[in-house]
């Protein structure tokens, strides 16, 4: 059985950072058709609907009809602590972030926080996200299954921490491996389930731990690699300060086999040029968190100049370091991030970055992320009127940019209609 949503429909077949808001494709009065879990066909609804008569029609009138939102970076078990007052990151970590991450040693207390943050990306737009879980492996069987039950397609792995950490988050490199090693052969490529070898960042392994990390990585290489890579300048030198024969904070990844094609950087905002010119060389992705670089203090990422390197950017809002589960707002603190460095990122980078830009940094362009035939239906449908403030200055849109920046940079989860996971409806707003 097959469903038409009909609305403006917007599908990216290019990049707008290098083709500009022409990389769209826009139906103003458009339809896509899902069938068993994959967009089957996109274009203008009439036609589709005469062609398709069958099809169950969900007309969405002039809502926007997009790929869902995929967050690129963020740490489910930080869900309960998000927007904890007054630290920058080492202290964050110490004061909030640990002694939350502990009670990951209970599984009903893992199913609780699971289910509790999915839901909550469902009602912002989020069909998939990359996670970081907890040192427990009952952390991630609890995040793997809550999203199985929703039918996500979701990244995690085990955060692997073996120092300058509490006794109780702490494991060793042995335990490193085989716990994630065990993880992976349960979940990697199960459904729509991908594990993600996780070392949280080079403060927090020693040297053998990051070692036996990339030994199973060169083992399993189409896993993905996620760390946090030049975060804060204190953070820079204190990894200097513990790893003195590496070149740079990179170079302590590389030395340990953790640098590749399918690595992906979390923040990479103080970098040195020659860590620039490797990340682009090795063909790595990194992880743009604005709400949280402003959030935490730490810096302004060079979106533009990062991009010009040839670099795979994802979006992510590193929740709970950063202030917001919506990625609406999290593209407004990326606009804003940029403009405090002269850049005026368009509505359509915005949320290329948000849905098909963070599908190419996890390596799922090909199935996620765009509104095109064969992709997994993930879908969000945006109403770009939700509020007062924001419908007063769509309507004086003279196009479909400008209709949706207001929502962009005042949106929130009343803006989210509905959002479609493998081609169902999985969540619908309420009607006020
Ligand atoms: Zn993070």
């Amino acid at each position: 059985m097959a469903d038409l949503l009909v609305g403006q429909v917007l599908s990216f077949a290019a990049d707008p950072f290098a083709e500009g808001p022409g990389a769209a494709r826009i139906w103003e009065r458009g339809g896509v058709l899902v069938e068993a879990g994959r967009i089957a066909a996109l274009g203008d609804a009439a036609s589709l609907a005469a062609a398709h008569p069958d099809a169950t029609r969900h007309d969405y009138g002039a809502g926007l009809i997009s790929a869902g939102f995929i967050d690129a970076h963020m740490h489910y078990p930080q869900t309960a602590i998000i927007a904890s007052w007054g630290k920058r990151l080492i202290d964050w970590l110490a004061t909030y972030t640990f002694p939350e991450e502990a009670r990951f040693a209970d599984p009903a207390y893992c199913a609780e926080i699971a289910g509790r943050y999915l839901d909550m990306a469902l009602a912002q737009g989020t069909t998939s996200m990359c996670s970081f879980a907890t040192i427990h492996p009952t952390s991630v069987d609890a995040f793997f299954t809550a999203a199985e039950a929703r039918q996500m397609r979701v990244l995690a792995g085990k955060t692997c921490m073996d120092r300058n950490a509490p006794a109780d988050l702490r494991d060793t490199a042995e335990a490193a491996y085989d716990q994630s090693r065990a993880l992976l052969q349960r979940w990697h490529g199960v459904g729509r389930a991908r594990y993600v070898i996780t070392p949280r960042f080079a403060p927090t392994s020693s040297p053998a731990q990051l070692a036996a990390l990339g030994a199973l990585w060169a083992e399993h290489p189409d896993c993905l690699m996620q760390t946090h890579l030049s975060e804060q300048t204190d953070e820079v030198a204190w990894v200097a300060a513990l790893y003195p024969k590496a070149r740079d904070y990179l170079d302590v990844y590389e030395s340990a086999g953790l640098l590749g094609p399918n690595a992906i950087f979390g923040h990479a905002i103080h970098l040195t040029t020659r860590e620039r010119a490797r990340l682009a060389e090795v063909g790595a992705a990194v992880a743009h968190c604005p709400t949280s670089n402003s959030f935490i203090g730490s810096g302004l990422f060079d979106m533009a100049g990062l991009k010009r390197d040839g670099l795979r950017v994802g979006l992510a809002t590193d929740t709970g370091g950063g202030s917001s589960f919506s990625m609406l707002r999290t593209m407004a603190a990326a606009y804003e991030i940029a403009q405090l460095r002269h850049v005026a990122l368009h509505p359509s980078q915005l949320i290329w970055l948000a849905t098909a830009g963070s599908a190419a940094a996890l390596g799922l362009g090909q199935r996620i992320g765009s509104l095109l035939p064969g992709h997994e239906a993930d879908l969000v449908v945006l109403d770009l009127a939700s509020t007062p403030a924001i419908a007063q200055r769509s309507a004086r849109a003279n196009d479909l940019w400008e209709a949706l920046f207001p929502t962009i940079m005042m949106g929130d989860d009343r803006a989210i209609r509905a959002t479609w996971v493998n081609g169902r409806l999985a969540h619908a707003r309420a009607l006020a």
